[in-house]
């Protein structure tokens, strides 16, 4: 779906859409696993367009220990604001600005609405996610799945003064 900056006006206007998995490339970062749901509004202020509003979507994401996919759901209220120009000829105008670094520069006029939807995803991701919290990683020395498996790596680990004990015995 693509947004025209010159179509937006001062009265706000609702924008309702769907994002397919397919559709939506979050690079290795994580997978979208359910429709990206957008319900949001365009809106020009003081010459420039906001987009924002709410989306929502079920990304599919590492465990940070076991690397295991863990569905996450996310909500992300946003506000997203278009300045029309290509970034280097507004450098000047960026200078005088200086706090309004959150704007996204135009070129045509253009605003495909499926790169805010994958924008907004990326920079709404988890750092860590764990897919319960007492996930027990993966065994540093074999790289098994401490979930699913005991591999007994840790038994081997055993304090030279106590092995030293147990070969008494
Ligand atoms: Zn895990
Ligand atoms: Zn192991």
């Amino acid at each position: 779906m693509i947004i025209e900056l010159a179509s937006v006006e001062i009265l706000p206007k609702k924008i309702n859409a769907k994002f397919a998995p397919g559709e939506i490339d979050l690079d290795s970062e994580g997978n979208l696993v359910s429709d990206a749901i957008l319900d949001a509004e365009a809106v020009s202020k003081s010459g420039k367009v906001h987009i924002g509003g709410r989306l929502t979507a079920d990304i599919a994401l590492d465990c940070t220990r076991c690397l295991e996919a863990v569905r996450k759901p996310l909500e992300i209220d946003f506000d997203s604001v278009f300045v029309e120009g290509a970034e280097d000829e507004l450098e000047d105008k960026l200078e005088i600005a200086g706090e309004d670094l959150a704007e996204s520069f135009v070129a045509g006029g253009i605003i495909d609405l499926k790169e805010v939807v994958r924008e907004q995803l990326l920079l709404n991701l988890p750092e860590q996610v764990y897919c319960r919290d007492d996930c027990r990683g993966l065994c540093p020395k074999c790289g098994a799945n401490r979930n699913l498996i005991d591999c007994r790596c840790d038994d081997d680990e055993v304090d030279p003064r106590w092995a030293a004990l147990k070969s008494l015995r």
